[in-house]
């Protein structure tokens, strides 16, 4: 695989799904994974998200230092936990992803947008979490993120390059914060408890103005879709290869 201009070490070239121990490099791939080391590391120095040890809220003034929250589909909150480590470590978003699996059908196959996706599959897989849930997970990088990842991993996470996301951006929770800052200046000088109970009544509420919008949300995309079709059908007409070529071509990247 060739690719200038990258700071990412080229992998051997496998096809998906292919344990590739080492590549030409030296570099390696760990098992159940399909972007090289050197490239998962690089996404998870330039994330401060990443960086469990960042201190993004000091916690000698606040008890809890921020609010993790997994989000469906359609952007309803399905279950959020405060913080109160000042960086943000992955074991939340573990235990919200433990959380989540453990009140769905054992058979569903559930994908996970991130921001940083791919450094907690790797995390999973390095340290054996959730290994009851691992076989059902597929994990990709919400994509306003995705671009700032390395190059490698865009291929693999990027949720356009996958066939089971539509057009699913996973950035529902921006959506959430925007609707939750107008709570940070008061929240900051209430008290514990009052915190969570003035934070549970504003996710209701936005939960059930959301629902009650259920119908607009799901024109709007319906409408989105239809443009991208359209647009994707415009360039396709332009193109002279043939769908098996592009398809090939789609493959080997
Ligand atoms: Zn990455």
């Amino acid at each position: 695989m060739q690719h200038e201009g990258n700071n990412a070490k080229a992998p051997r070239r496998s096809k998906k799904g292919e344990y590739a121990p080492h590549d030409d490099h030296g570099d390696t791939i760990e098992p159940g994974l399909q972007v090289p080391n050197s490239s998962l590391d690089s996404c998870g120095k330039s994330f401060v998200a990443a960086d469990g040890n960042r201190i993004k809220t000091p916690g000698d003034h606040f008890s809890d230092t921020g609010v993790i929250a997994a989000v469906c589909r359609h952007d309803h909150v399905i279950v959020y936990a405060s913080m109160w480590t000042p960086g943000e470590q992955q074991f939340y978003a573990f235990t919200l992803i433990d959380a989540v699996m453990a009140e769905l059908p054992e058979h569903w196959r559930v994908g996970i947008l991130y921001d940083i996706g791919c450094q907690i599959h790797h995390s999973a897989l390095k340290w054996d979490l959730l290994p009851q849930w691992m076989p059902h997970i597929i994990f990709a990088i919400s994509v306003f993120h995705v671009y700032g990842h390395q190059w490698v991993c865009q291929l693999w996470y990027h949720p356009r390059k996958g066939d089971v996301w539509g057009l699913m951006d996973g950035e529902g929770c921006e959506c959430l914060w925007s609707d939750l800052r107008h709570l940070i200046p008061n929240l900051c000088v209430s008290g514990y408890h009052c915190q969570l109970f003035i934070l549970d009544l504003q996710i209701e509420h936005l939960d059930d103005v959301k629902l009650s919008q259920a119908g607009i949300w799901l024109e709007r995309c319906v409408k989105s879709m239809m443009e991208c079709l359209f647009l994707a059908q415009q360039k396709r007409s332009a193109i002279i290869y043939s769908d098996e070529y592009l398809r090939a071509q789609f493959e080997e990247q």
